[in-house]
């Protein structure tokens, strides 16, 4: 049996529903607020990254990626979290901003 997600249009949550049949289900229900406005997301775009997510995959820099101008250490970190539609957490700012005074994170290269 299909477990379809749907988001409530009420209070922007997801509820995941078990649908016995895609013919007589009833109507799907909030699971949250009770709403009935809702629509269905396909999974692969319904599953929102946490933020956890965003630091395991762009916390650290690819290869080829190199901090050789200070005003760009960081930059594309905070675009990450833009392109996500999420503030950059304070521990990460923090380490953006002290990189960008000098305080280059892990192994001293040779600057
Ligand atoms: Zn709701």
């Amino acid at each position: 049996m299909p477990i379809y997600e749907y988001r409530c249009e009420d209070c922007a949550k997801l509820s995941s529903i078990l649908v016995r049949s895609p013919k007589t289900a009833p109507a799907p229900i909030c699971q949250h607020c009770s709403g009935t406005r809702l629509k269905k997301v396909m999974s692969k775009v319904g599953r929102l990254k946490t933020q956890g997510d965003v630091v395991q995959e762009y916390g650290t820099p690819r290869p080829g990626e190199s901090y050789s101008d200070p005003r760009q250490i960081g930059t594309w970190v905070e675009r990450r979290f833009e392109s996500y539609g999420m503030p950059v957490p304070d521990e990460t700012r923090k380490m953006i901003d002290a990189a960008r005074e000098g305080e280059l994170p892990g192994p001293a290269g040779d600057l």
